[in-house]
């Protein structure tokens, strides 16, 4: 497995608008959303990547807005892409009402979980890391153990406290997801959250103190009261919503009649792989989705 694109060692904030040309790829993002092009202007990458010249104009037009209103945004380089500089913005959200007025036609926002929908690729994935970043760049703006201003380290990918030193890391929340078969069927749960008639695998955040293997025997008897046995590891799976890092198993039922918790899953089955072709299924990019067809090759 290749990739294509490597986090930065460390965080180097762009030191003006005229350096920008240093970068070759540009993700922006204002009150969690990204900041996307009309699909003319640059072909060569997806609508939510910016390239220096098409994007100057603008960031010129926020600087301006932003200093006369005595406020700033934060730009910095996170990221390589095939060798090239990757430059994350965040916008103040101060100023977001006002953007969408500043060039309506050419620039959108738009939720980056939208284009999860659809196929994976670098791209997307970068993207996704992108937003992790950000997410934890504008949530710890300033230290947590005596509130004064965080730096960026200057030799490590962290944020450090100007006044008590206390080290910020960018944090994981670990969780697990799985397939739990029976003879020729896997079971298949219906959360409160999703839509009507979405199923998908199980899946639950790993509990401080706990082993990979206890969360999964807690959350399966927990949410559906079975017990489980021969459990497998298939893979993982960075999920940027918000800072999720899926770890995918597959299982078999081992004893126990199907009890719904009612408080997340309100309903679930044993699907054969005919009766999977007849729902909505998790899509493609997600590894819910391997799950089900590393099941749907043998059934
Ligand atoms: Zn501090």
């Amino acid at each position: 497995l290749v990739k294509d694109f490597l986090l930065s060692n460390i965080i180097s904030p762009l030191g003006s608008l005229d350096d920008l040309s240093d970068f070759s790829y540009i993700f922006i993002f204002c009150n969690n959303q990204i900041l996307c092009k009309d699909e003319s202007i640059d072909l060569n990458t997806p609508i939510f990547v910016w390239n220096p010249k098409d994007i100057k104009e603008f960031l010129i037009l926020i600087d301006e807005k932003l200093k006369s209103a005595n406020e700033s945004w934060r730009a910095f380089q996170f990221a390589q892409y095939k060798e090239k500089q990757c430059l994350l913005i965040n916008l103040n959200k101060k100023i977001y009402p006002d953007i969408s007025e500043i060039e309506k036609n050419i620039h959108f926002f738009r939720d980056l979980r939208y284009f999860f929908r659809k196929n994976a690729d670098q791209w997307l994935m970068l993207a996704g890391l992108s937003y992790q970043v950000y997410k934890w760049d504008n949530d710890h703006y300033f230290c947590g153990r005596c509130g004064n201003e965080f730096n960026y380290s200057s030799n490590e990918f962290a944020k450090q406290c100007t006044k008590c030193k206390n080290v910020l890391y960018p944090q994981l929340a670990p969780a697990i997801i799985i397939g739990i078969l029976k003879e020729n069927k896997i079971l298949m749960a219906h959360n409160k959250r999703f839509p009507y008639r979405f199923f998908s695998v199980l899946a639950g955040f790993v509990n401080i103190g706990e082993s990979l293997e206890e969360t999964i025997e807690r959350e399966i008897f927990e949410e559906v009261g079975i017990k489980i046995k021969n459990i497998k590891y298939i893979g993982s799976q960075p999920w940027p919503f918000p800072n999720s890092l899926m770890m995918g198993f597959i299982a078999e039922w081992q004893a126990g009649e199907i009890m719904c918790d009612g408080e997340e899953i309100d309903e679930a089955s044993w699907f054969t792989s005919e009766e999977l072709k007849k729902i909505m299924l998790p899509s493609q990019i997600s590894i819910a989705r391997k799950i089900i067809d590393k099941f749907l090759e043998t059934n």
